[in-house]
């Protein structure tokens, strides 16, 4: 796979998840790792240590998303931190992962989880990207973690599928803006991955018997799943696919 050595890349919560995969490919491939999150210290120092005692380079970036000033609060904190670690200034991959789900059909759906959810899941990563491009070097790559509830329906997950929807709008109409840098802009769209999200329905055997039988692997997808397409779209070997959504689903839509 590409080479980044020399790349910075920032990856939003990836404390924990399919984040923390993401943040661990890149390390290994050569680039300096933001490792962001909200609120769990802990997490984020734990990726952080895979990371670095794996040969890696990465710093912990703090910076709760879904409130006014978030983007500008983030990314002072990554120039801190970079300037720091003696890199150099600047940015090369952004990878849009955080994201918060409050699961209610429509008869359910509040007002405040709604703002709640399109406010982290969707403006949070349109004001880092704004912020992110002011940082981003020409060439760079935007990779935004979709879902598949967008090409499938999933009443249960109303708010959350709406903000996932613009997120692909996002990147469709980013990617032709963008061209003229040479920046590629695309998303991911994974199917049920075995994070702290899916935890619950993990639990016993027919929970987790009913989330891999989704897939025509009869498995539940793995962080690595997802981040090894991650550094497919981070790399050089990536240049000519832009605005698309790649399903990594394992087949779910078969
Ligand atoms: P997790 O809940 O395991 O991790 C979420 C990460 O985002 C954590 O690092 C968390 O940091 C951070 N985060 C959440 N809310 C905020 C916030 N308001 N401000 C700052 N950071 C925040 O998520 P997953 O790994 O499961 O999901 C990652 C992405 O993949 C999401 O975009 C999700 O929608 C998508 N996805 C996941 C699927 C799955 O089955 N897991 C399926 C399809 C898509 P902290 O803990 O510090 O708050």
């Amino acid at each position: 796979m590409g080479d980044l050595n020399g790349k910075t890349a920032l990856v939003t919560g990836s404390s924990r998840g399919i984040g923390r995969g993401i943040a661990q490919r890149l390390a290994k491939d050569g680039a300096l790792i933001a490792v962001h999150y909200g609120s769990n210290d802990v997490a984020a120092k734990e990726t952080v240590e895979s990371i670095t005692s794996a040969g890696g380079r990465a710093f912990p970036l703090r910076a709760e998303l879904g409130i006014p000033g978030d983007a500008e609060a983030l990314f002072a904190a990554f120039d801190t931190e970079l300037a720091a670690c003696g890199a150099e200034p600047g940015l090369d991959i952004l990878v849009n992962n955080a994201a918060l789900n409050f699961p209610a059909r429509i008869d359910a759906v509040t007002y405040e989880e709604f703002d709640r959810t399109l406010a982290v899941n969707t403006r949070a990563p349109l004001f880092i990207i704004q912020h992110g491009l002011r940082r981003m070097r020409d060439g760079g790559r935007i990779i935004n973690i979709s879902s598949a509830v967008t090409s499938t329906a999933h009443p249960s997950q109303m708010a959350y599928s709406m903000s996932k929807g613009a997120v692909e709008t996002l990147t469709l109409a980013l990617a032709k803006d963008l061209g003229e840098r040479g920046i590629t802009v695309n998303a991911i769209a994974p199917g049920w991955v075995e994070t702290d999200v899916t935890a619950a329905r993990r639990a016993t055997p027919e929970g987790r018997a009913a989330l891999a039988a989704y897939s025509v692997f009869n498995r539940i997808g793995r962080p690595t799943d997802i981040a090894d397409v991650a550094a497919f779209l981070a790399s050089d070997d990536s240049r000519w696919i832009t605005g698309q959504r790649i399903d990594v689903t394992g087949g779910s839509m078969l």
